[in-house]
């Protein structure tokens, strides 16, 4: 595995390496690789000729400046677990190398970008995850790039971006990596104390909760939404939202009929942890979307 932290280097490796045939797989991280990571990793590793890891702790997308600050960060770690997967480009460019002097443009998703997460974050993050990966499609072009179903507004925004700016760049989805007891992997766990760590299945838990009752016939948001968040009170955790949404539009649902995300975001002591489940409720796959139509 080499490094590569300019975009001009970058850019010309992955040229050549189209140039000679190869398909090129990019997988955008911010680091502190755990399971989740790994996955992303093994399954570029498998369907790609190239396969670039991007690690960059993008200050654009942090509201907070403290939340900045406490994010973890092992590179050198990171670096050896991305070649023990076989990866054969690790791109960490610094701040300066991504957001030179002058940098003014910002690559906005409307709507999707303002609801749960947006609400939550602050209008800039998802403009600040847009901006850094439409960034690293032009650097790096790929022609597959593989994201977390763990983050599913970012999935459905980044679609909606991709499919609008008519991004030659396939997104490929990878489930959710859990720990054994239900939470998902996350690289804010490593802040959880022992405690916190007991009480942070909590949302795996209301998730399950609103899954098992939908499996028992419940359509009604209000009540799925209640059950979940009975799962969660034991565990002492109330969440910041616990929504029913379109998994591509993320407008609310109120009855269920067909795909539906159910999202949850919740503090455990000071660390902020998301999870969601994509649940079908007729037959299908609720992972796939359906063709993406263009707003007139
Ligand atoms: P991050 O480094 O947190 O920005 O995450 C990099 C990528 O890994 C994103 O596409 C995340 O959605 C994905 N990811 C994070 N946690 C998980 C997980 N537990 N399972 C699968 N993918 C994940």
């Amino acid at each position: 595995m080499i490094t590569i932290a300019t975009k001009a280097e970058m850019h010309a490796h992955t040229a050549a390496a189209r140039a000679a045939g190869r398909r090129i797989g990019l997988v955008p991280t911010m680091g502190a690789f755990h399971a989740g990571h790994h996955a992303l990793m093994r399954a570029a590793r498998e369907a790609c000729d190239e396969v670039v890891v991007s690690l960059f702790v993008n200050p654009a997308q942090f509201d907070e400046a403290s939340d900045l600050a406490a994010y973890p960060r092992s590179e050198e770690q990171d670096a050896a677990e991305a070649a023990g997967l076989g990866v054969d480009v690790l791109f960490a460019p610094s701040p300066e190398e991504v957001y030179p002097d002058g940098f003014a443009t910002s690559v906005r998703v409307a709507g999707l970008s303002d609801v749960l997460e947006g609400a939550e974050r602050g209008p800039g993050h998802f403009a600040g995850v847009c901006t850094v990966v439409a960034k690293l499609f032009n650097v790096v072009a790929p022609d597959v790039a593989y994201f977390g179903q763990k983050d599913a507004q970012q999935v459905a925004v980044l679609r909606r971006m991709v499919a609008d700016l008519d991004l030659p760049v396939a997104l490929e989805i990878v489930p959710t990596v859990r720990e054994p007891d239900g939470l998902a992997l996350s690289s804010r766990n490593v802040r959880l104390d022992a405690g916190e760590r007991e009480r942070a299945v909590a949302l795996s838990r209301g998730l399950r909760a609103a899954e098992a009752a939908i499996g028992e016939g419940e359509r009604d948001a209000a009540r799925l939404r209640a059950a979940a968040r009975s799962a969660m009170a034991p565990h002492g955790v109330e969440p910041e939202y616990l929504a029913l949404v379109d998994p591509d539009s993320f407008q609310p649902v109120h009855t269920v009929n067909g795909r539906v995300l159910v999202a949850v975001a919740a503090r455990v002591g000071s660390t902020r942890l998301i999870d969601n489940a994509l649940v079908q409720t007729e037959g299908g796959d609720p992972t796939k979307a359906p063709t993406m139509t263009k707003e007139p």
